[in-house]
């Protein structure tokens, strides 16, 4: 393995077997619900990889899933999973179809049981730095960084896409490590004075070989969230010479991809937990 390449799926199967190892000890079993709606193929393959992983764990896990829906009767479904005292962990899976607002449904969801993240609630409580169920990727890229031993203070460090879900989260998880951050969005004019002066560039847009070589600062850190899928095969959004450049880089796939699932099951854990401390 070439020794700049962080390599997400050794660290995401470590974290993994200390998970199944917690979560063997306890008295109860914890329950993963993912809530679908429709026939997105994609998300078809999404959810049986969260089965998957769920199970190998050693979680229960239950695919609610319609064929069709409306707000209401979804906005009571969900409400009845969060009565549940046997449900622990509910997803809901995205994208939603049109009739449906995401806004709503996601906000559904009882923040204690959010392991996706994505509630207003916990992302209020990520921006103040309170202790909360983060969104995954974002966790899974902090994990990434801490298990590499990546100094992050006073670090310029660039992110590329801002999403809720990746790069907004993100910016606060860093600033609050105190890292000096900058977020560029599709309105950036001049992407490369930004990026070949990061110390760690982070980028989660969508677009292969967004970022090439002669944009990247030389020994720098590169974070690649993208995931983009051409011809059957995965790429990311940096393009994969730009590690000559770097001091360590994720590949993709086996960078990020794998430590977004496993800190989905992280967070079932730690919703557990959570609702533990609210019964004392
Ligand atoms: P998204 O919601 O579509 O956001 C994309 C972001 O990229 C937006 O902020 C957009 O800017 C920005 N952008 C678009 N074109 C740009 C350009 N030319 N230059 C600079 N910024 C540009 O996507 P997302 O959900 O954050 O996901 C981003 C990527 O990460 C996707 O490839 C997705 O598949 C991948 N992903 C991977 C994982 C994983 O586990 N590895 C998890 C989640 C997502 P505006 O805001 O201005 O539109």
């Amino acid at each position: 393995m070439n020794e700049k390449i962080i390599d997400g799926k050794k660290v995401s199967l470590e974290s993994k077997e200390l998970l199944k190892k917690k979560v063997a000890k306890l008295k109860e079993k914890l329950k993963l619900v993912v809530v679908s709606v429709g026939d997105n193929p994609a998300s078809k393959v999404y959810v049986k990889q969260k089965e998957k992983m769920a199970l190998e764990v050693g979680y229960d896990f239950w695919n609610l899933h319609f064929d069709t829906i409306t707000n209401k009767e979804l906005v009571k479904e969900i409400e009845k999973l969060n009565q549940d005292t046997k449900v622990t962990g509910i997803i809901v899976q995205l994208p939603l179809p049109d009739n449906l607002d995401k806004n709503l449904i996601l906000n559904t969801v009882s923040p204690l049981k959010d392991v996706d993240g994505l509630t207003n609630i916990n992302l209020l409580k990520l921006v103040k730095n309170e202790d909360s169920l983060l969104p995954c990727t974002p966790h899974g890229v902090m994990k990434l960084l801490e298990y590499y031993k990546v100094d992050l203070i006073g670090k310029r460090i660039v992110i590329v896409g801002r999403s809720e879900l990746v790069g907004l989260s993100l910016f606060h998880l860093l600033l609050h490590k105190n890292a000096t951050v900058t977020l560029c969005h599709s309105k950036t004019k001049d992407l490369k004075s930004y990026t070949s002066e990061a110390d760690i560039l982070i980028v989660a847009v969508g677009k292969k070989d967004l970022i090439t070589k002669d944009m990247v600062k030389k020994d720098s850190i590169i974070i690649d969230v993208g995931i983009n899928r051409v011809d059957g095969k995965l790429y990311g959004d940096v393009a994969s010479d730009a590690i000559e450049s770097a001091s360590l880089m994720t590949p993709v796939p086996g960078g990020v991809g794998p430590m977004t699932v496993i800190s989905l099951m992280e967070n079932v854990y730690k919703a557990w937990e959570l609702q533990n401390d609210q019964k004392d």
